[in-house]
Order: C-alpha cells, then sequence, then structure tokens
C-alpha cells in the first residue's frame, strides 16, 4: 500500500512535528503536545448537507492502487 496522505498540523494544538505513530496506519503522535491520534475515511458525501455513501470497504477504487 502506498503511503498515505499526512496531516500538516496537529488538530489539536496546530503544531507540525507529526510524525506516524506505531505500527498501524493512520495514527499520528504530535511531538509538541503529545498527542496520539487516528485520521480515518469515513465515506463521500456529494455535498456538505448530505449524508455519507459509506465506503469503507477496500473493494472501491483507489485503495491499494499502487
Ligand atoms: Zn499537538
Amino acid at each position: 500500500m502506498t503511503e498515505r496522505a499526512a496531516p500538516f498540523y496537529c488538530p489539536y494544538c496546530g503544531d507540525e512535528d507529526l510524525r506516524p505513530f506505531g505500527d498501524k496506519h493512520g495514527e499520528w503522535r504530535c511531538g509538541a503536545c503529545q498527542r496520539v491520534f487516528r485520521l480515518n475515511y469515513v465515506g463521500i458525501a456529494a455535498d456538505w448537507t448530505s449524508s455519507v455513501r459509506s465506503a469503507a470497504k477496500p473493494s472501491a477504487a483507489g485503495e491499494g492502487a499502487s
């Protein structure tokens, strides 16, 4: 699997010292506030008010297309 997009700023303190944490994909640790957080994909929403069409199944295009 290719490397996923990385967050640029800590969502809690705004610092930029983020590094992958542990072995799992999508978990990051902030070096400034020491928080560990997880990014995960929820699904597709056509616009700001529509409900999310869940696409959690890895059969969707894009996942693992390396
Ligand atoms: Zn932080």
